[in-house]
């Protein structure tokens, strides 16, 4: 197996892991994960280079949200962030958290942040064990614009809606032309209108399109470009921009792979609605799909349901460093903080959470912090459970971590959203039994 001159022990015999972003969050995620670090993480890995960021509502307010400005001028330096899920709070929130004010998402800054390209999702797979998906199901959402970052007014009354571009550079042209163009106008008659201008920027379409078909390559899976075109014609670029790229650069290793099959060896459009009833068709799995932004939130909360739960599906945010061009990537689960649960566990009853998703990103973090350290990835068929695997560095340890995850999940020890309701390990319990099983 691959040793590397980059990694070192420490003193008390820990690997040392490699710089990384830790940004801390809420709840349920933040205790399960506070009971990760303990006992899975700090036995074996020396963390001290690992820069913590609380991203709390509470500490955001406290510190006029400079702490969320310092996490993603941390993030774009190191390159390499584990995220907690947060807490964007609502107008309750405000007053039962004892706010000054609404904060707004973090993860909107982190997009921008660091040019968000893509929110790479995919199913998680435990040898053994059947989940909703037999194979991998790869999923690509554009990280950027939409509905996310539209302006918006409510209660607007009667009258006309006119919505204007200016230009930056003023086209040579006829000077007597205004230097704007009038890009939608239409009558409102309605006496009350909610009014809404938002914009899909495209210049990273193509890198989100790169990604997207390395990523269906490796998984060996169909790729499927998700709009909703035939009505809303302003997607027709995002559709174009991938089969440009496609038929340019993929076309051919795909034919190769013979993973264009079921598409006639075309890059095949899938209307977003008819993609809603493939994603709960398609069980055989073998799929990957690329969508703007809101429909890539959907589309993706229906995978984790039909893949059994949340738990069961990694995340992760891509984005472009803007000195140099390099990837950074930021490492989260697809779920939130869990808060019905949350809420259990403080009132004292018994919970069973399911850390897959939470832990596979940080476990993966780990692994990208290796890479941009110097440390060469490990091989697709590395035997990383072997005797000849003592984890001589932390992609290694992470590497091992994550089967052992899967050994103890593969013999019955599970949480309840695959045992069965009532049934499983509480979130303790499937805890201590992981820590065991890294003991070994
Ligand atoms: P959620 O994902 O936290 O929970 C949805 C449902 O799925 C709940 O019933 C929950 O118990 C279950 N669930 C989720 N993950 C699970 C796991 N690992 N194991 C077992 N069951 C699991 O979504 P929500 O309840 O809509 O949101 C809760 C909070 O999380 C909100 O404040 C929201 O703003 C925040 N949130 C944050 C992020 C993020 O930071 N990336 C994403 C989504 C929601």
């Amino acid at each position: 197996l691959l040793r590397s001159s980059m990694s070192s022990s420490s003193m008390q015999g820990k690997l040392v892991a490699p710089p990384m972003v830790y940004a801390k969050g809420e709840e349920m995620t933040r205790y399960v994960m506070s009971l990760i670090l303990d006992k899975w993480i700090e036995p074996h890995l020396d963390t001290t280079s690992w820069q913590y960021f609380d991203l709390s509502c509470k500490a955001r307010d406290d510190t006029d949200d400079e702490v969320l400005r310092e996490c993603v001028r941390a993030g774009a330096n190191v390159k390499s962030i584990f995220k907690e899920p947060t807490i964007t709070p609502t107008e309750e929130q405000v007053k039962s958290l004892g706010l000054t004010k609404r904060l707004p998402s973090p993860n909107g800054a982190m997009r921008r942040g660091w040019n968000g390209i893509t929110i790479s999702r995919g199913t998680i797979h435990i040898p053994g064990v059947k989940l909703g998906y037999d194979k991998p199901v790869i999923f690509e959402r554009h990280a950027v614009g939409g509905e996310y970052s539209a302006g918006y007014k409510t209660n607007v009354g009667r009258g006309t809606l006119r919505t204007v571009f200016y230009p930056e550079v003023h086209e040579p042209g006829n000077p007597s032309l205004p230097p704007y163009k009038v890009v939608y106008e239409t009558p409102l008659t309605d006496g009350d209108n909610a009014v809404v201008t938002y914009h899909n920027p495209l210049d990273n379409v193509s890198d989100l399109a790169e990604i997207f078909f390395n990523r269906c390559l490796e998984a060996k899976v169909t790729p499927y470009v998700v709009t909703k075109k035939t009505v809303f014609k302003w997607q027709e670029s995002f559709w174009q921009i991938h089969k440009r790229v496609f038929d340019a650069k993929y076309r051919g290793r795909f034919l190769a792979a013979g993973l264009l099959g079921p598409t006639n060896g075309e890059l095949a459009h899938l209307i977003s609605d008819a993609a809603t009833m493939k994603i709960a068709q398609w069980k055989q799995g073998n799929f990957g799909m690329s969508a703007h932004n809101y429909d890539g939130d959907m589309l993706t909360d229906e995978i984790s349901q039909v893949h059994r739960s949340p738990g069961f599906v990694s995340s992760e945010l891509v984005g472009k460093s803007s000195r140099d061009g390099s990837l950074i990537k930021e490492f989260e689960a697809s779920h939130g903080t869990v808060t019905d649960m949350d809420q259990l566990r403080l009132d004292g009853r018994r919970t069973s959470f399911n850390p897959l998703g939470l832990s596979e990103a940080l476990f993966s973090a780990i692994i990208w912090a290796d890479q941009l350290a110097g440390v060469q990835p490990l091989a697709e068929d590395a035997d990383v459970d072997g005797p000849a695997a003592a984890a001589d560095t932390p992609s290694l340890f992470a590497a091992r971590a994550k089967s052992a995850l899967r050994r103890v999940i593969a013999r019955g020890q599970a949480t309840s959203d695959l045992a069965g309701a009532g049934k499983g390990l509480s979130t303790e319990e499937f805890i201590d039994a992981v820590a065991d099983e890294l003991k070994c």
